[in-house]
């Protein structure tokens, strides 16, 4: 078994779950199984409490797990599955430290962060080592060395890395060398202080990956092999990709980072091919043909919100050939203004997930400009439940029509809490989580879309649409497409006379991988080139 660490230094943001994940691409393709985990140093118990603005998107697992974003690099780049086990933040291992003590594991002794915290995180390597059977694992260690919160991580790492022996472990420090205009110059000393800081820990990097916006050039990199104690050839230069986040594979290989990282680790194999991922950048970055799409959100000014499904709208453009151009379009600008002027000329319209009542009404406003144009429309999760109010508003003229969520006394909340999420009050982890079975109606346009009828999707949501109000829909056209094989909650709605209206409960946008895009995503830019160019694809 061979170990990866990868730890970031300077700032943070330097994309360490990419690199990780692109790494992983790497491996895979030089005949390796791969598995990935991330640690993260905050004390939540996982990201699914805290605010996209605290923490971007929280990345569902089959397992029903609410994860880091990096989560979905690793599973969009590599072949690996996920699970809970590849997730692990400070708050778990204390509260297991906390329950172990309860329990008396510990009793007659003092507990302290070493050697019980440490051992517990060493304890979550090998628990993922030995559950995945994979011949490396990745561990990327979330935050930036020198903080506080990460030194227990880093001080497991470096115990695990003496157990383990030379060989079997390598060290990839993550860092940014930034370019000083004034001076025209790149700076090599944050990164110096930043591996100094971790030798100051007892870890010696074998790697260094520097971010920076310029080539290194010779000199950079002699002075950043120098006084970082790394090989000259071990000194990667990672500069901003122009295009598509999946070149960081090929970008790292030209640098022969795998080659690195196999001689580190003593491992004998031949070389990447990497034929098939070229095939997929090709596709993604020089497409014929052009769409745009409007994505209606909450959070739309943050660039990680929505991480998931703007990939997964690429993906799909190249599985159509097709370049795709996301319009960003916050959702309470539709509600003040003339919502066609933003609107209009779009090639479809993307309603994603989200939770409070802040914008709703300016996504009802875009559900509803789709309905009534014959612009192609998706809905995930938030997205399936907004459609649904739009159509008892102003189809079924249902006044007042609503989602408890957003209005407790709606006089039709089509919308409402699930039945068993009625009596929970806890927060964390509480949701209808993870993948569950959808059977899909026979010749719908779901159907046609996945090619069959038993679909397993990954869910995050509490409320769902109210099955009083089913036949009311039905009979008007709103068509409930999939369900849960009991029947008793709506997981699909189509409107039939409608070009490409389809919206879903769940959350497609983390199955869709670069190489095999969703078939709901790929449907939908295929729609929408339909309509800009008035011919199919
Ligand atoms: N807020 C809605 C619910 O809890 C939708 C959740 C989501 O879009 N993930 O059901």
């Amino acid at each position: 078994m061979k170990y990866i660490f990868v730890t970031g230094g300077v700032v943070s943001s330097l994309g360490k779950g990419l690199i990780a994940a692109a790494l992983g691409t790497l491996l895979e393709n030089r005949g390796l199984t791969v598995t990935l985990q991330k640690f993260d140093p905050y004390l939540n118990v996982d990201p699914g409490t805290m605010s996209p603005y605290q923490h971007g998107e929280v990345y569902v697992l089959d397992d029903g797990a609410e994860t880091d974003l990096d989560l979905g690099h690793y599973e969009r780049f590599t072949n690996t599955k996920l699970s809970r086990a590849n997730a692990t933040t400070s708050g778990q291992v204390y509260e297991q430290v906390i329950k172990n003590e309860r329990d008396g594991v510990y009793l007659g002794k003092t507990v302290q962060v070493i050697p019980h915290v440490t051992d517990e995180i060493q304890r979550r390597i090998t628990d993922l080592a030995a559950r995945s059977g994979a011949d490396v694992v990745i561990t990327e260690i979330g935050g930036t060395v020198g903080d506080i919160e990460g030194l227990p991580f880093l001080e497991a790492i470096r115990e695990f890395a003496q157990e383990a022996g030379s060989g079997n472990v390598c060290f990839i420090h993550v860092t940014y060398v930034p370019f000083i205009k004034a001076a025209g110059e790149l700076k090599t000393k944050p990164t110096q202080q930043s591996v100094a800081k971790l030798r100051e820990i007892g870890i010696a990097p074998h790697i260094l990956v520097a971010r920076c916006e310029q080539p290194l050039g010779k000199d950079v990199r002699s002075k950043l092999s120098m006084f970082c104690n790394v090989a000259f050839e071990a000194v990667i230069e990672e500069k901003d990709v122009d295009h598509s986040i999946y070149e960081v594979p090929l970008m790292l290989q030209r640098e022969r980072m795998d080659d690195l990282v196999c001689r580190t680790l003593q491992l004998n194999l031949p070389p990447a091919n990497m034929t098939y991922w070229q095939d997929i950048i090709r596709r993604l970055i020089a497409p014929q043909h052009q769409v745009r799409i409007g994505v209606v959100g909450k959070y739309i000014e943050l660039q990680d919100a929505y991480k998931s499904v703007y990939e997964s709208l690429k993906h799909a453009g190249a599985a159509n050939d097709c370049g795709v151009q996301i319009e960003q379009i916050e959702a309470e600008d539709l509600e003040t203004s003339d919502p066609s002027k933003k609107l209009k000329g779009l090639g479809g319209i993307l309603v994603p997930g989200g939770f409070g009542d802040r914008g709703i009404e300016g996504k009802i406003c875009a559900v509803r400009f789709a309905r009534e144009t014959g612009v192609p429309y998706l809905g995930l999760c938030l997205g399936m439940q907004v459609a649904t109010i739009e159509f008892a508003r102003n189809v079924l003229k249902l006044v007042g029509a609503n989602s408890t969520e957003f209005d407790s006394q709606s006089d039709h909340p089509v919308i409402h809490l699930q039945e068993t999420q009625r009596h929970i009050k806890r927060k964390g982890g509480s949701m209808r989580l993870g993948s569950h079975e959808c059977l899909l109606d026979k010749g719908s346009l779901a159907e046609r879309l996945y090619g069959k009828t038993q679909i397993f999707e990954r869910h995050r949501h509490r409320y769902e649409f109210n099955n009083a109000y089913r036949e009311q829909f039905e009979k008007a056209g709103f068509i409930i497409s999939g369900t849960t094989p009991d029947d008793q909650l709506v997981e699909m709605i189509e409107i039939p006379s409608h070009p490409f209206f389809i919206a879903t409960q769940s959350h497609p946008e983390f199955l869709s991988k670069p190489n095999r895009a969703h078939p709901l995503f790929e449907g939908f830019i295929r729609a929408a080139h339909k309509r800009l160019h008035h011919r199919p694809l």
